[in-house]
């Protein structure tokens, strides 16, 4: 698929195990950003960027979605009462101050987010990292964060996936508004992927203590945002904020591609971080 392969040529860093933390990767990501606008137009010509929901080639002037996928795509901005509905949702369940999405997960977005999952597509992820930093800039009310924390996969679903597309996403939030990330300030000591069947409540039992916080010196009174692709749910962010705040943080929110808490019993997709 010429796109992953554009990805592998242009994109990210491989987060793994051992790999460098976000602090340090941000040096990386400096290299990279030098070094891609030197090869992009090459590759763009060689390799034309594809949707990343239909496939079809991109027009110059698209990013991520081809422009009848983008008109498909429902935006929350229009939506205001789904996302107060999912505000209070978190804030009651999870403690979470707010949330803040660009879409619903429906139609084109499902296919998006499931390339970005699975497809390698780690600088893909980072371009809809950006979008989303750009999104979250310009809210009317912004929620102000100190640190940036991606949800944590799990070590053997980071070893099988090769990359954690939360935090390709939360790089690019960060490209955007400059506040830091830091990828291994919390890890999944449960992989709770396989039940992924499960209902609202069970699932929230499930994930409950599925996060420990590794690093509490570096989010102590910190106001953290938690970024993953796809707040379902809301009980793996849910479960990653209370890790948090149990371990000094002074406030959460949380930011995503895609939301769908409008039905809060709807399953996540398989294999995903967020949920
Ligand atoms: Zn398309």
């Amino acid at each position: 698929m010429p796109v992953r392969l554009y990805d592998q040529l242009v994109g990210g860093a491989q987060v793994g195990p051992g790999s460098p933390t976000g602090f340090r990767a941000r040096k990386g990501s400096r290299i990279r950003s030098l070094v891609r606008p030197a090869i992009a137009p090459l590759l763009d010509f060689l390799l034309p960027p594809c949707c990343l929901a239909c496939g079809n080639r991109l027009a110059v002037s698209d990013a991520l979605m081809c422009a009848p996928c983008m008109r498909r795509a429902p935006g929350l901005d229009d939506d205001v009462v789904a996302l107060q509905r999912a505000r209070t949702h978190l804030r009651t369940e999870s403690g979470i101050e707010d949330v803040n999405a660009l879409w619903h997960f429906e139609g084109p977005v499902r296919d998006l987010v499931h390339s970005i999952k699975y497809g390698g597509l780690w600088s893909a992820a980072e371009a809809a990292g950006e979008r989303l930093g750009h999104h979250l800039e310009r809210a009317p009310d912004r929620w102000l964060p100190d640190l940036i924390i991606p949800v944590p996969l799990h070590p053997a679903r980071l070893r099988e996936r090769g990359y954690n597309q939360s935090a390709c996403i939360a790089r690019g939030v960060s490209r955007i508004s400059g506040v830091p990330v830091c990828e291994n300030a919390a890890v999944r000591t449960r992989d709770t992927a396989t039940q992924t069947s499960l209902d609202h409540l069970r699932r929230r039992k499930n994930v409950a203590g599925a996060f420990r916080v590794r690093r509490p010196e570096i989010i102590r009174d910190a106001r953290v945002l938690i970024v993953d692709d796809v707040v379902t749910t809301g009980a793996t962010v849910g479960a990653l904020a209370q890790a948090l705040l149990q371990s000094g943080c002074r406030a959460c929110a949380a930011a995503c591609l895609a939301i769908a808490l409008g039905d809060a019993a709807q399953p996540e997709p398989p294999g995903g971080s967020g949920g």
